[in-house]
């Protein structure tokens, strides 16, 4: 996805590119996240108002984020959008209601942690969500709610209820392949 934790994401450089059967993870970016950005990168996401994801850049087999620099760092990293920053956590619709979840095979700097490890990292998205009111993003912009995947680690509920699904994974596939973000 994502970058998130430069130095970690310069020896993976798993994220910002995607192969053909992983566009759906795509970023999005809200309406204020792209205030400042060229708009011709951008496309309204399905049929969102507020909502936009990046076009990528086809190279090759790959398709990559037309802000990734050759050297593998986000041209607009201060300025990424919450579906990057947030990487590898996501927020999924179970029943109705919104879970923070988080699959930690998907990103190599968390793929193995210890249980207290898990716990330092989950405790500081949870403060994230809480420090930045991102329960109010999320209210207004379900298109960055997933559908929830069998595969993915609940971690919190976050008293929501949705009655729609938003972001749907290609047949399932969410969460199974490692590497695919876009961020960080
Ligand atoms: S998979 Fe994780 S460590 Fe690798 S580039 Fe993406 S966010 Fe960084
Ligand atoms: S962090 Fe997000 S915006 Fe930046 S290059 Fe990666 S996918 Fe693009």
């Amino acid at each position: 996805m994502k970058q998130n934790t430069t130095s970690s994401c310069l020896k993976c450089k798993g994220c910002c590119k995607f192969e053909e059967e992983d566009l759906y993870f795509a970023p999005l970016f809200t309406k204020q996240e792209i205030k400042n950005l060229n708009k011709s990168y951008f496309k309204l996401y399905k049929n969102s108002k507020n909502v936009f994801q990046i076009k990528l850049k086809k190279q090759n087999n790959i398709y990559i984020c037309p802000f990734l620099r050759d050297n593998h760092l986000c041209e607009i990293y201060e300025q990424r959008p919450f579906d990057c920053k947030f990487w590898p956590f996501m927020f999924m619709k179970k029943e109705n209601k919104v879970y923070l979840c988080f699959t930690p095979e998907l990103c190599s700097e968390t793929e193995g942690l210890s249980k207290q490890q898990t716990k330092t990292l989950t405790g500081k998205a949870i403060k994230y969500i809480k420090d930045n009111n991102i329960k109010h993003l999320i209210k207004t912009h379900k298109e960055l709610v997933w559908n929830y995947e069998d595969d993915t680690r609940i971690i919190e509920e976050l008293d929501l209820i949705f009655t729609r699904a938003t972001r749907v994974a290609a047949a399932g596939r969410h969460g199974k392949q490692h590497g695919v973000n876009r961020n960080k």
